[in-house]
């Protein structure tokens, strides 16, 4: 008798196939989530994420902030003894949320990724004062982190000019490449 299968691939399938990884070589060691810097403000630790994409809680995944607040530090990555990509992991399953239109739940992130390469896309490299009044106005969050500005400002860490690339149409190409699919 020919087996039944399940209309459609499931949603481990589906993010293997995004990511072009396989997800079930994580035994839950635990490494990627004890060196995680932003587990501890998490929903779900990033092992917890990995466990719930193989029951294929898929709504919950999508919907958590874990894959929003992940820095992509890549320290989870290089710590997995099996090679899970965690790092790429979080950037295939925020992809996936913005395709199926799930409401996010940190919702400033991913202005913070406009305006950041918005800032690229601009001067070919990333222009920290213009990057944050991208953000500021887009957020509407004025005041917020005016001490932590001030620092970096006295620290020299943001400067007043943008710094301007020799290979800004390069980068324009990569942008419209992007957009193409390519
Ligand atoms: S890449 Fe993301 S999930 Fe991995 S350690 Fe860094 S912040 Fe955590
Ligand atoms: S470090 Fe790798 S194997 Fe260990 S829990 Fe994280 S993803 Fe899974």
């Amino acid at each position: 008798m020919e087996a039944i299968r399940p209309k459609g691939i499931s949603f481990l399938e589906e993010v293997n196939r995004s990511g072009k990884q396989i997800i079930q070589h994580c035994y839950q060691c635990q490494k990627c989530s004890v060196g995680c810097p932003v587990a501890y403000a998490m929903d779900y630790s990033p092992n917890q994420l990995i466990r719930m994409i193989q029951y294929g809680m898929k709504d919950e995944v999508l919907a958590s902030s874990t894959i929003w607040l992940c820095a992509s530090c890549e320290t989870c990555t290089t710590r997995c003894p099996n090679e899970v990509d965690v790092a790429q992991l979080m950037d295939t399953l925020r992809q996936m949320a913005l395709k199926k239109g799930i409401p996010v739940k940190e919702r400033d992130i991913p202005e913070f990724h406009k305006a950041f390469l918005t800032s690229v896309k601009m001067g070919g490299r990333v222009y920290e004062l213009g990057m944050m009044g991208i953000y500021k106005l887009k957020t509407r969050t004025f005041f917020k982190d005016m001490q932590l500005g001030r620092d970096m400002f006295n620290r020299g860490k943001i400067n007043i000019l943008p710094h301007r690339i020799r290979g800004r149409k390069e980068i324009k190409d990569i942008f419209k490449n992007a957009k193409r699919g390519r």
